[in-house]
């Protein structure tokens, strides 16, 4: 999770309007608490993109005791979301952004449609019932139909999957919990969305190797990105972030989807119990 302790030093040490924004990520489906991140950006000048694809359902609660849904534009400018395979909510592809900023939801329209628009209260003239302008340079970001039909009829049973995801934490948590070598799990956490379930554990890449040997199909999120290459010919160099690259040693995300069976899990956690024993 973005530490916001370091998020504000980082401020208070560049000039003011060094930097823009601030994009936090609701990193495994945890969600982040934006109210806090909203004071922090207020006070530098800055906006704020949640970044909650791994969170749909997730929620923090505020200072006043209230819930606050990932994503329900009370505090970031704007949310976004995946309809990646792998997400909670999947159209084939694409994606959603949240907002109730209504400048920025216009401007979004705009961009979305190759900057297009037909609304005559944007118009700078108007020749009749055809007319439109371009008056940006937008792109073709549009779902198609299909894919909206799909993201319809999955948003009936997002719930259901959210709940499954939270039971199956629950017996991963329970399993682990005395167990001394998983040096720390994602856990039971209130409003946590579960798009990942991550142990830490030594030995981490036998312990991949050998369940996946069991067909037990782990994942490693994430390879810190200053350390991929892309990002390595800005001038990032290993060391500049150590707590993501000290938790990239020991992470693994285990199986978590609303359709994994009970016969399934247990099968996942003997196997590793297996491995430690
Ligand atoms: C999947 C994902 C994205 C990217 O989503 P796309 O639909 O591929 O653009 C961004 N951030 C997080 C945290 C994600 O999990």
């Amino acid at each position: 999770m973005l530490d916001i302790e370091e998020v504000e030093k980082l401020l208070r040490s560049e000039p003011e309007g060094t930097f823009a924004g601030i994009i936090p990520v609701d990193f495994a489906g945890r969600t982040v608490n934006m109210e806090s991140f909203r004071n922090l950006a207020d006070e530098y000048g800055c906006w704020i993109i949640e970044d909650a694809c791994h969170a749909p359902g997730g929620f923090f609660t505020d200072s006043n005791g209230n819930n606050q849904l990932c994503g329900n534009g009370k505090f970031s400018d704007l949310a976004i979301f995946s309809f990646h395979p792998v997400k909670h909510i999947a159209c084939g592809e694409g994606g959603m952004i949240t907002t109730n900023n209504e400048e920025l939801y216009k401007k979004l329209l705009l961009l979305r449609t190759h900057g297009i628009t037909k609304d005559p209260s944007l118009l700078h003239e108007n020749h009749g019932g055809w007319y439109y302008e371009m008056q940006e340079l937008g792109y073709n970001y549009r779902l198609t139909d299909f894919q909206a039909a799909l993201g319809i009829s999955q948003l009936k049973r997002a719930d259901e999957g959210l709940a499954r995801r939270r039971e199956i934490a629950q017996v991963y948590f329970e399993s682990f919990r005395n167990n001394p070598k998983i040096l720390s799990q994602s856990g039971v956490v209130q409003g946590h969305g579960y798009h990942l379930y991550i142990i830490q554990v030594e030995r981490r890449k036998e312990l991949y190797d050998f369940l996946r040997s069991k067909n037990i199909f782990c994942q490693v999120h994430y390879i810190p990105v200053h350390l991929l290459p892309y990002y390595k010919s800005f001038g990032w160099k290993k060391g500049q972030f150590p707590n993501a690259e000290k938790y990239y040693e020991q992470c693994l995300s285990l199986p978590m989807f609303p359709s994994l069976s009970e016969n399934e899990l247990k099968y996942v956690i003997e196997s590793i119990n297996s491995f430690f024993n």
